[in-house]
Formats: structure tokens, C-alpha cells, sequence
């Protein structure tokens, strides 16, 4: 279908300095947990977007030399000649689809670590680092600052070479030096790089000037910059200091890159902000610079970025996440199938990857960071080897992801749950307060799978394993997939209790799945959190608004512990505070008796009763796999039904995230024809070379 002509602006072309991207579509920096490490994965992932139709792909910030070293996070380098091979295959990558390769330059400053450089730490004044290492960073001399400058210049020079389009100045995130120099907060110099702000941004225009005489003729230099800190006079402030420093530099960068700081507010989950949030601090750059404007808003929706470049927003549609989720979606909108979109649910699952250092993982896109060692693409699958009918029972995102990607291969798919509707545990969590989004998890499948005419879905049909090997029998099913889920685990057993927890019959204990079915909220509610997941936080602003009090108990340190790897801790710890949450953190419950809980203070003697009417225990799942031991505890019988093969994914195998649940369904689908031998690497490796 040809694409709508409302969206046609999306498609005019952009110069950008010395180089023009082809359209409007522009996958900002984002890391990835590649890196440097898995260079040939990371080159390929870029290549898909690139084959998608994105105009220009650029690395995550990319270090510039040993005294900004990162690691053991993966983040791109290029500290010397040695490094360039790497980084040439992503640039290869890009340009083989006519995309232009941008390079994000980063020296991080305090923020570094140097933990394999080992190098000390610089920094704009003597200050801590940011993390909680021991150790301190020196205020560069002047002397220190011409280095500086050079090393961002021969960085560049080293970008353009190996063939970028685009190379950046880095200052935002409260991740770069050049975003420290300029702080109030960090700058406490008093030579011509501190003081006013026109001191301030001293060091920043210097290697902005210096980068584009050295290599402006030839590429686009970008500058990243938060224009808003959100943490008031302590920081940027979009309306003064921001907009100030935007007029002070505002045509010397080829294009302005805007967001927000730090990378928390920059990549908020859907959570706490919607498809476009930062257009309230972003939007008046474009009304200070005659240059190109690029920013970010999660943006899925091809009206909401036409509006932003009629109503003179941005110039460019900036994106990361939305650019994993679907590599496709330019062309998907070129093309007229909107309805093909995967949209970004805004899960940030793909953060904590970055976070936890490892390759990218995606709740929506099963195939990001395994374009290169499985071979997988978000567009293509491999088509069946033979005919042959799989019957799936559990339509929660393992059951969906598999019946689609089986569906797509042309295998003959029958699909059965015991629900009203498909969509498993993803239909109960997407209700729960500012979740909503995770809907799409479901609505996308189905909305493809409703496509293929091989694929059926029966629901409302709880099947035994007497009802499987009949079905199988009738329908002449080759292979079962039992994908049936798990169950919050009613007895406490988790993390900290490897035995039940005490229990008796005056307390209600309740566990997630009561709050789905018929569930009145008590007066006073202790959740008890053994996940340290978003579940607790997202259960308490539910009972909340129904008007109960809620204390929050965890072993954990602090409230939602794992989700500072989705960037959402703080932001959760605030929301909570403001609902009058009760927050006790470092204690173990006890017991749930007699109208009340107790709990006990990690490493003490100290214990505390906490009186409540209601208890909800959230500690680690059960995974449903009754049908699949009675299945498999008959092997006559089911061989005589037909069944060469039944095996369990998802939850129902391992309870884990959406992402892993939609990642197991797809990769069953892939390795259908494969034997499952735990003795073969599943994967291409890539081995560092051993130097001769
Ligand atoms: P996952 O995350 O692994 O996809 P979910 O818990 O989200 O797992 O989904 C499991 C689905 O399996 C649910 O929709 C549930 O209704 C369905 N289910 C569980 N047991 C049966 C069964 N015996 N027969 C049919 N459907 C089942
Ligand atoms: Fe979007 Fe979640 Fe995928 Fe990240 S992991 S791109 S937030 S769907």
C-alpha cells in the first residue's frame, strides 16, 4: 500500500552541514551492551536499522581515550588506530543502506572509572567520582585542557577516517566533561573555564570549534546537549541557563541533538512520561538556531512526528528505543503498514541491559542483538523445512510470540488458553497503574497473526493432558508447545525464604494474581517485595487510589531495587512518597498472623509488628508446568496421539520477564527443527583475537 501523503514531510531530506540525511528519521546515540566488545553485533544491528530506512544511525558515546574509560560497561571506543577496524564494520553496515554513520565522542570525566585504563580520573574541579568507588578525580590544569582538546580532535579526525558522517560533541547526561564544566554544581574553578556561564561553556566551545576545523568540511558535527537538568537552580534550566548556552553556540554544531538530563528523565518509562514529554523543555531551540534540530519523545506514531516538524519542534524524529523495538518503522510508514508497527512500549528493559552489561535485550523485538551470532531478523524468518502442525497451549506472550513466528515460517499453528482473551499475565499487569502501553505486547501479535491464515487461537479451552492427546489425535498434531505460565507463589518462598512463611487463618495473605479476580483492597496492606521488580510499586499505587494505606516491606535496600537498571527507581521512590507509602527496607518478614506482620531488621535482633488487614506477598513464581509432567510421564501415549516432541517455554519453563517470555517463544520458533543439545553452542562467538 502506498504510504498516506500526510506523511510524506517525513521523507524530505535534511542537510545537515556537509552531508544530507535522506529523511527524517534519526536513531540518536543509545547504548546497547555491545560495544567494543561484540563489534560484528553491534554492526549488524545497526545494519537492520539502516535496512529499515532510519537516514542516520549512530553509535552510543564512544570513549576517546584511556583516561575516559568506561568499562566494564560496552560502550564504543576509540582510543587509538586500533580501535577503527571495529567501529568500521558498523559504519560499512550503515552506509551499504544509504544511512549516514554518526559517532557520539565522549570523555566522561569524573564519571569514567578507568577501571581498566586505571589511569586517575578527570574532572572539571577535585570532586568524587559518581560512583561509590573510593576514589577521587583531580581538576585538569589548563595544561590538561589543551590535551583534552586535542584528544577529542584526533578522536575526530580518527571518526572521519574511518568514514563517519557525523561526529558529535558530547554534553549532556551528566555523563560528559564538557556537561560538567558548564554545571553550577560540578564547576567550582576559578580561572576563565569557571564562573559566568560564558567561562563555563568555555571548554565545550573549544572542542566544538576544534572538531569542526578539523574535520567540518567532510562531516556534520553534532552537538548533544541536555538543555534541562530538571533539578531546578542546582543545574541547566531549559528557560535560562539552557536557552542562554543554546544562543551562546547556536550555529557553530552542524545540528543540535536536545534532551533532557540525565539519562533517567532523557528515557522515561511509559510510566512517568508520554510519546513526546521532552517537547517542553526542547521546544524553543529550534526558535534560537538556523541548524537542524534532532530530539527524542519515544515517538511511535508517524501523526505525533508530523506534528512535531509542522509545528517547528524538531527537524529530524530522534529515537532510540523506538528504532529497537521496530528497526522497520520508517519504512513500515513509507509503506503504508502502520499497522505493522512494533511499537516501543517504553519497558526500558532495553536500559538494563546497558545497565546489568549485557547485549541489548527488547520486550517487543526478540531479534535485537541477535542479527549477527543467530542470524535472526526482525522482518525475515526462515520458511518451514516441512509441513507440519504445532499445537501451543498458553497464549501469554511465549504462547503469541511462537504461534506468530511459527505462523510466519508457514507451519500450521493451533493455539489454546484457558482465558476469555489471549494475552496471558500481560492482560492483568497492563492494567495496573501507567502500564497500559505494555499492552501492545499483546495487541501486535495479534493484530499479525490475525493475518496468517495457519494460525488459529481457541480460547476459553483449559486443556488436561487427557484433552491434549485428544486434540492431538483429531487435529494430527506433530509437536506440543506448552506454554502455560506461572503463578505468584502463595507461601513466601523466595529469596530470603527458602521454607513457607508463617501464616494462619486471621491474616488474609494474598499474592498478585487475588488482586486480578473479584479483589476488594483492605484498610491497612503490608506488600511484602522479595522480586525488587516494579510489581510492589505498581500494586501499591493501585491500592492506594482505592483509598487503602500501604506499607511496603523488603530484604532489598531500597524500595523497587532492580528497577534503578530501568531507570525508574527514584522516579518510583518519589511517586510512592507522594502517595503517603510507607517505605521499610532491609527487613525480612516473619510471620502474617493475627492482624498483624512481623518483620525483622536485616543483620540484627530487632523486630517489628506491623498491623494491617491485609498482606500481599510477592516473593517469586511457580511455573505452571502440571500439564507438561503429565504429558511427559506418559510416553506411550503420547507418541500413539502423534507428539514427536513437547516442550515447555516461557514462564511455564523458567519464570521470568515479558521480554525473556517473548524472546524464548521466538527463539523456539527459530530452533524449531533444531534438537535442543544443552552440548552445542546455540551461537556464533565472537573470540578476541589473540594478538601474534
Ligand atoms: P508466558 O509469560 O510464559 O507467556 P503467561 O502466564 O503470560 O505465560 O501466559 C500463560 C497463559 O497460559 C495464560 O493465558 C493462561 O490462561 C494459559 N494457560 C495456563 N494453563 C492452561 C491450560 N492448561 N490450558 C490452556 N491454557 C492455559
Ligand atoms: Fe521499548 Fe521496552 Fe523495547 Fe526498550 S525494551 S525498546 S522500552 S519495548
Amino acid at each position: 500500500m502506498p504510504r498516506n501523503s500526510r506523511y510524506d514531510i517525513l521523507f524530505e531530506p535534511v542537510k545537515i552541514g556537509p552531508v544530507t540525511a535522506k529523511n527524517r528519521f534519526y536513531q540518536v546515540p543509545h547504548c546497547n551492551g555491545m560495544g567494543n566488545r561484540y563489534p560484528h553485533a553491534i554492526a549488524a544491528s545497526r545494519g537492520v536499522k539502516a535496512e529499515g530506512g532510519w537516514a542516520a544511525i549512530a553509535t552510543e558515546e564512544c570513549e576517546i581515550h584511556p583516561t575516559s574509560d568506561v568499562s566494564p560497561f560496552m560502550e564504543a571506543r576509540l582510543w587509538d588506530k586500533s580501535d577503527m577496524d571495529r567501529l568500521a564494520l558498523s559504519v560499512d553496515a550503515i552506509h551499504e543502506y544509504g544511512a549516514l554513520a554518526a559517532v557520539e565522542l565522549a570523555h566522561c570525566g569524573h564519571q569514567a572509572g578507568n577501571r581498566y585504563s586505571r589511569l586517575p580520573l578527570m574532572g572539571v574541579s577535585d570532586m568524587m567520582t559518581g560512583s561509590y568507588d573510593p576514589v577521587q578525580a583531580y581538576a585538569v590544569s589548563k595544561r590538561d585542557i589543551s590535551a583534552l582538546r586535542k584528544m577529542h580532535v584526533d578522536a575526530a579526525i580518527r571518526a572521519r577516517d574511518i568514514g563517519f558522517d557525523i561526529i558529535y560533541c558530547y554534553a549532556g547526561h551528566d555523563l560528559s566533561l564538557a556537561h560538567h564544566f558548564i554545571s553550577r554544581r560540578h564547576n567550582r574553578r576559578t580561572d576563565e573555564y569557571g564562573g559566568s556561564l560564558e567561562n563555563r561553556v568555555r571548554f565545550l566551545r573549544e572542542i566544538l570549534e576544534a572538531t569542526v576545523e578539523a574535520v567540518g568540511d567532510q562531516c556534520a558535527v553534532a552537538l548533544r546537549f541536555a538543555v534541562d537538568e530538571l533539578i531546578g537552580e542546582e543545574g541547566t534550566v531549559a528557560a535560562e541557563e539552557g536557552k542562554d548556552i543554546v544562543e551562546m553556540l547556536a550555529d557553530i554544531p552542524d545540528l543540535w541533538d536536545v534532551n533532557v538530563s540525565d539519562w533517567s528523565n532523557d528515557s522515561l518509562t511509559a510510566r512517568f512520561g508520554e510519546e513526546g514529554a521532552q517537547e517542553k523543555y526542547t521546544a524553543f531551540v529550534k526558535r534560537v538556531t538556523s541548524k537542524p534540530v534532532v530530539g527524542v519523545g519515544r515517538f511511535t506514531s508517524p501523526d505525533t512526528m508530523v506534528s512535531q516538524i509542522k509545528r517547528g519542534i524538531l527537524d529530524l524524529i530522534g529515537a532510540a528505543r523506538p528504532s529497537i523495538a521496530d528497526p522497520f518503522l520508517p519504512k513500515k510508514i513509507e509503506e503504508g503498514r502502520l499497522e505493522d508497527i512494533r511499537e516501543c512500549i517504553g519497558c526500558n528493559i532495553c536500559a538494563s541491559s546497558d545497565m546489568v552489561i549485557q547485549p541489548l535485550r527488547c520486550t517487543q523485538n526478540p531479534t535485537t542483538a541477535e542479527e549477527y551470532r543467530r542470524g535472526w531478523h526482525p522482518e525475515r524468518i526462515a520458511v518451514k523445512h516441512k509441513d507440519e502442525h504445532v499445537m501451543i497451549v498458553g497464549a501469554g506472550p511465549a504462547g503469541l510470540e511462537a504461534a506468530l513466528s511459527l505462523g510466519r515460517r508457514g507451519y500450521q499453528v493451533t493455539v489454546a488458553d484457558a482465558g476469555k482473551q489471549a494475552g496471558g499475565r500481560v492482560l492483568n499487569e497492563s492494567k495496573l497503574p501507567g502500564l497500559s502501553t505494555w499492552r501492545r505486547v499483546v495487541d501486535y501479535r495479534l493484530g499479525q497473526i490475525e493475518k496468517l491464515a495457519n494460525v488459529d487461537i481457541h480460547l476459553e479451552s483449559a486443556l488436561d493432558a487427557e484433552q491434549v492427546l485428544e486434540f492431538s489425535k483429531m487435529l494430527g498434531i506433530d509437536r506440543l508447545v506448552i506454554a502455560t505460565g506461572a503463578r505468584w507463589r502463595r507461601d513466601g518462598i523466595g529469596r530470603t525464604h527458602f521454607k513457607p512463611v508463617l501464616q494462619d487463618s486471621d491474616m488474609r495473605t494474598l499474592t498478585p494474581d487475588d488482586l486480578f479476580e473479584n479483589y476488594s483492597p483492605g484498610e491497612r496492606v503490608v506488600i511484602y517485595d522479595d522480586d525488587y521488580y516494579y510489581l510492589a510499586s505498581v500494586v501499591a499505587e493501585k491500592l492506594c487510589a482505592a483509598g487503602a494505606h500501604v506499607t511496603i516491606v523488603t530484604p532489598a535496600p531500597e524500595v523497587a531495587a532492580w528497577t534503578k537498571n530501568t531507570l525508574e527507581q527514584r522516579h518510583i521512590e518519589t511517586r510512592l512518597f507522594d502517595l503517603g507509602v510507607t517505605i521499610i527496607t532491609k527487613h525480612v518478614i516473619e510471620n502474617a498472623c493475627a492482624e498483624s506482620v512481623q518483620v525483622n531488621r536485616l543483620n540484627s535482633d530487632h523486630k517489628l509488628q506491623i498491623a494491617c488487614d491485609q498482606c500481599i506477598l510477592i516473593t517469586s513464581r511457580q511455573a505452571q508446568h502440571q500439564l507438561f509432567f503429565d504429558l511427559d510421564a506418559m510416553p506411550d501415549r503420547t507418541a500413539a496421539a502423534g507428539l514427536t516432541h513437547i516442550t515447555r517455554i516461557g514462564d511455564c519453563l523458567a519464570p521470568s520477564t515479558i521480554a525473556a517470555a517473548v524472546y524464548e517463544g521466538h527463539r523456539y520458533a527459530q530452533e524449531y527443527e533444531q534438537e535442543n543439545d544443552l552440548h552445542r553452542i546455540p551461537f556464533k562467538r565472537e573470540n578476541i583475537e589473540l594478538a601474534p
